[in-house]
């Protein structure tokens, strides 16, 4: 997989020549109480689409044979009035303009991507440089494709992602990778879950096993319920149910622990569980989104 990625990247350069809170439980509970919320406010948007040709790389089995299906790959910006932080970078922004959409040599995936990352913040009058805080899911080729816009922002990442994909040897394994994160130097290693503003709204939480820092993302901002951006613990809807696995993931029995440790969460909490990947739920999220801005009117 590394490789396919590896050549996707190549393929495209070429064609574009706190640690956690002691009683986060408290969090959670004061969170919960929507009079002590502060202002804050969601946003997603389109960071590419990504076909891919063999589904059969996304589980252990042959579940997936012959399937193809489209994946959206979105990115976030929340608004707190501590700061702004981004969730996620999609893809390369090196494939905005193309004349159609680019497919790796292997033929696995072919993707796409309709528009930069500063003219998408324009239309919620912001620029690169108003953020506090970049986060990633983890450091795969289709989230974090337009990350180096973000060197003045704080990267809050797991300390095992930092090294695994910043170290010697990494910066020519994963050049690709690498030459997409290179220009954040702000660095804040994390080790485990943090809470980003400190008042329980905005958590980020180690689910580590697709890489071996990945991390989602708890949201108690005041909307219905709070809000799981999954990063890539999940790619799509059948995969949640039946707790299938990448064949790719850095560590599959990794994998299903934080699935088990994501869904207790999410019960305990009733949480609306967005899968990053997927379009029905990138189109439900706008959908919520919008409702709750009419709301607020
Ligand atoms: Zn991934």
């Amino acid at each position: 997989m590394n490789k396919i990625i590896g050549l996707l990247i190549i393929g495209l350069t070429i064609i574009s020549c706190k640690d956690i809170k002691k009683g986060a439980e408290d969090g959670y509970a004061d969170a919960t109480k929507k009079d002590t919320i502060p202002k804050v406010t969601l946003h997603v948007f389109d960071g590419g689409k990504i076909v891919v040709n063999n589904l059969e790389l996304f589980s252990e089995d042959t579940t997936y044979h012959g399937q193809t299906k489209t994946f959206a790959d979105a990115f976030y910006v929340i608004q707190h009035p501590k700061g702004n932080l981004i969730w996620d970078a999609g893809l390369p922004e090196n494939l905005v303009g193309l004349p159609e959409p680019f497919t790796d040599p292997s033929g696995a995936f072919t993707v796409s991507r309709q528009d930069s990352v500063v003219n998408q913040l324009k239309t919620i009058g912001l620029t690169p440089k108003d953020f506090k805080y970049i986060a990633l899911s983890h450091s795969h080729f289709d989230h974090v494709g337009h990350a180096n816009h973000f060197k003045n922002s704080e990267w809050l990442v797991q300390e095992n992602e930092y090294d695994f994909f910043t170290n010697d040897s990494a910066q020519v394994k994963h050049a690709d990778i690498y030459s997409m994160i290179k220009d954040l130097n702000n660095i804040k290693k994390l080790q485990g879950e943090y809470d980003v503003f400190n008042d329980g709204t905005v958590i980020i939480k180690p689910m580590p096993g697709h890489t071996i820092g990945h991390q989602v993302l708890y949201l108690n901002i005041g909307l219905e319920k709070p809000l799981l951006l999954t990063g890539d613990l999940y790619h799509f809807e059948e995969n949640r149910t039946h707790r299938r696995c990448p064949i790719f993931n850095y560590n599959i029995p990794q994998t299903k622990q934080s699935m088990e440790t994501f869904e207790n969460f999410a019960k305990e909490i009733n949480a609306d569980v967005i899968i990053q990947h997927s379009q029905k739920d990138f189109d439900k999220l706008k959908a919520l989104l919008k409702a709750q801005k009419t709301n607020s009117k």
